[in-house]
């Protein structure tokens, strides 16, 4: 189902005022963790501010650490869904228990399913099961093939509205967090339907070189940019050295947002 072979015009998917795999490419910025109401407006008021609409926050972070902030669960869903209603935002939040999943429709209007969990099959089924859009990262060390196998999970029990975010794999290169496979983009959009977008910041982990991988993203046809952005990245509960000010993520919007290309 996921094979361009078997549907040849793209998947759209509206979130709102913009869609997804339709005409333009969108941005997703927004902290790693939701931390507190004032940390969510400060970085919603920008979002609006700078023209984006989709915002994302984890409530449940699967952390390496079991001694590491691990979110504030339903209470931060809840949250992301007050400000975003404040702010005319849409909202993206990763959901780890397929027990959620259902819930979660009423707080969020894209379910990520994480890196870790992408061949999490039983959270791969119930996300199959609702109608709420869903964003699939691609595992840690999967293949393009197992990555849109996950996909076929989804879509075979129902569910059309996929993403698919290419996030880094592991290889043995050290200077980057993971290895941002750019080839991984035309690939997947040859092969399939659905959008497909790249997140700068777990794949790199890097600041410093965001936004040229952000516009080589583009350039190879990405559908979407996802980043991460906190009003005080030092004190983050998450992601601290690996997430932009809104100084500069309004620079770094600026700068792959020539000519007014992205949502
Ligand atoms: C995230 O986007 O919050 C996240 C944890 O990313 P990943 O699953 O790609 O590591
Ligand atoms: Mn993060």
């Amino acid at each position: 189902l996921v094979s361009r072979k078997q549907k040849k015009e793209d998947t759209v998917i509206t979130l709102g005022p913009v869609t997804v795999g339709g005409t333009k490419p969108i941005m997703v910025a927004g902290p790693c963790s939701v931390e507190s109401y004032e940390q969510l407006r400060t970085v919603a008021a920008s979002l609006k501010q700078a023209g984006v609409h989709v915002m994302r926050g984890g409530a449940f972070k699967p952390r390496t650490s079991p001694y590491d902030f691990q979110g504030l669960g339903i209470e931060g869903l809840r949250m992301l869904k007050e400000v975003a209603s404040e702010f005319g935002l849409k909202t993206i939040s990763e959901i780890v228990d397929p027990a959620h999943i259902e819930l979660a429709g009423q707080y969020i209007d894209v379910i990520q399913i994480g890196a870790r969990n992408m061949q999490n099959f039983e959270l791969l089924k119930a996300a199959g099961e609702v109608r709420t859009p869903i964003l699939l990262k691609r595992g840690l060390a999967a293949t393009i093939d197992e990555f849109l196998h996950a996909a076929e999970y989804i879509l075979s029990r129902g569910n059309s509205q996929v993403m698919l975010i290419e996030r880094g794999i592991r290889t043995y290169e050290k200077a980057t967090r993971n290895t941002l496979d750019i080839s991984a983009v035309p690939i997947l959009k040859q092969e399939s339907h659905l959008p497909v977008l790249v997140d700068v910041t777990h794949s790199t982990g890097r600041k410093d070189i965001f936004a040229p991988c952000a516009k080589a993203a583009l350039a190879a046809g990405a559908d979407g940019i996802m980043v991460e952005v906190h009003p005080d990245p030092p004190t983050a509960l998450s992601d601290a050295a690996q997430q932009l000010t809104i100084e500069e993520f309004n620079r770094f919007y600026t700068e792959v947002n020539k000519n007014g290309i992205v949502f």
